[in-house]
């Protein structure tokens, strides 16, 4: 009762503290950066707030070759950067599209280091080769597609690939097999937003009544006109057995200010979500943010406009090397999101994409990080860290391979609810032994080494069933 009586006093309450001061770097993931960054970029020195907020402004000026990266750093890069970068293009599956936004958040006194460069811009210097084990839809998206741009692998829920742009180009996109422009390497399968396309997924759709769960994606929804928003969400919604719709898209990470600048977009996916809430239907947004880097104060100010709108947002990142895969990173980014009422959702360990092996990190790393970020927040912002299992055998989380033979980098995942068989991750050749390294590279080798692994799991399939009642 005392207490109570002393609640309202102007004078402090005298309260016994059991932890001690927090270190204030402890709360850096409120701090987020303002003001006119952008102007230590040469070509944007004279570009003003109202132009830089400019959503249509950011499209113009995204930077799709390496003579406009130049034009755009000029001399902010060494001259050896910019040779490095022009080589990296030619041998990269992905076309080049980096947004202003994210060009003037890449610290370009370091960009060999750079969290932000690395994930969009290649340099040849780094590039290493791919996994002999690699092939390009590594996830087997178009086997499991009963229509073009529809991969329906979980029995409730369907991918639905309703174009092939995006804002920006990430170099390790899972789809690169389809999105963007074709490279000199890869020459794309064609997933156009046309209306007829469409119609033969929502046919399939209708027809599967186990159907309950869309994804729209991509490419990226942030491209979709408003109208198409509009169509697509009231398709599905019209649908009896869809219950929930998520629109993703990496549009707020790259570029946050068509939540401010774009509200016909927005309005057009508030609608579709207020909807839904009539229908008792959800509809959510999914956002794709890597580095807390990515989240500014321009971020903060498109996320305040979607969550006064009461859409719910989660998350999802790729684990990235020398992006996101120490502890400090992720759990900034994660608090960082939090700050902004973005559910982190999953971390996916990094898909077996070409061309990009130097940013794949270990099944190891994956469970490290996993283990040192549960507990630092709330568990509905705490993320799951998965597997996409090579194959279709889809997201596992991380930890739950039946067998991981850290020598040679093989793990091995079952998924006995989607696919039967094994599905198998492979860890970067380069982060194992000079040994091993030289075994990968004999074809023979890598049989005999899969084989091995298989075998060890199951093994421990059998002794687990034979310890279990299930
Ligand atoms: S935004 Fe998504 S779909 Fe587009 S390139 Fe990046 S990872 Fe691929």
């Amino acid at each position: 009762m005392e207490n109570l009586k002393t609640i309202g006093r102007a004078e402090p309450l005298d309260i016994e503290h059991l932890k001690p001061p927090v270190d204030p770097s402890s709360l850096r993931h409120r701090d987020l950066l303002d003001g006119p960054f952008w102007q230590r970029i040469p070509a944007y020195r004279t570009v003003d707030e109202a132009t830089f907020l400019d959503w249509s402004w950011q499209a113009r000026g995204s930077i799709t070759s390496a003579a406009k990266l130049l034009a755009a750093i000029q001399d902010v890069a060494p001259k050896a950067f910019y040779d490095d970068v022009v080589a990296g293009f030619q041998q990269a599956p992905m076309a080049l599209r980096v947004s202003p936004y994210i060009l003037a958040l890449i610290d370009w006194a370091n960009p060999y280091e750079d969290p932000l460069r690395r994930q969009f811009i290649p340099v040849a210097s780094k590039l290493l080769p791919d996994h002999p084990k690699l092939t390009l839809d590594s996830l087997h998206e178009q086997a499991d597609a009963p229509v073009p741009g529809l991969t329906h692998r979980y029995p409730d829920k369907a991918l639905f690939l309703t174009l092939d742009t995006c804002p920006v180009y990430c170099r390790f996109c899972t789809r690169c097999y389809a999105v963007g422009l074709d490279t000199e390497n890869v020459e794309k399968v064609s997933l156009k937003a046309t209306e007829d396309r469409w119609e033969l997924a929502f046919r399939y759709i209708a027809q599967r009544p186990e159907l309950e769960d869309i994804v729209i994606s991509g490419g990226d929804s942030y491209q979709l006109k408003a109208r198409q928003i509009t169509l697509i969400g009231e398709r599905l919604l019209a649908m009896d057995n869809i219950r929930r719709i998520r629109f993703a898209t990496k549009g707020p990470a790259v570029m946050p200010m068509k939540l401010i600048s774009d509200l016909e977009w927005l309005d057009a996916l508030t609608a579709i979500v207020e909807k839904g809430r009539r229908l008792h239907k959800e509809v959510v947004l999914h956002t794709h943010f890597n580095h807390p880097n990515e989240i500014t104060a321009i971020t903060k100010r498109a996320l305040d406009n979607v969550f006064e709108r009461g859409i719910i947002t989660r998350n999802q990142s790729v684990l990235i090397r020398g992006v996101n895969d120490t502890v400090d990173s992720m759990q900034l980014l994660i608090k960082r999101l939090g700050h902004c009422q973005v559910h982190p959702y999953y971390v996916y360990l990094h898909d077996m994409v070409k061309g990009v092996e130097d940013l794949r990190t270990t099944v190891q790393t994956a469970c490290d990080l996993e283990r040192h970020v549960r507990g630092v927040t709330a568990g509905f912002h705490t993320p799951t860290f998965v597997c996409d299992a090579p194959g279709g055998g889809g997201k596992r989380v991380v930890h739950s391979f039946e067998h991981y033979d850290r020598e040679t980098g093989v793990a091995v995942y079952t998924a006995p609810s989607v696919k039967p068989g094994y599905f198998l991750y492979f860890d970067p050749v380069d982060t194992l032994s000079p040994e091993i390294q030289a075994r990968w590279r004999d074809p023979a080798d890598q049989a005999r080494m899969i084989e091995a692994a298989v075998g060890a799991a199951r093994s421990a399939q059998t002794s687990n069933h034979k310890a279990s009642s299930i």
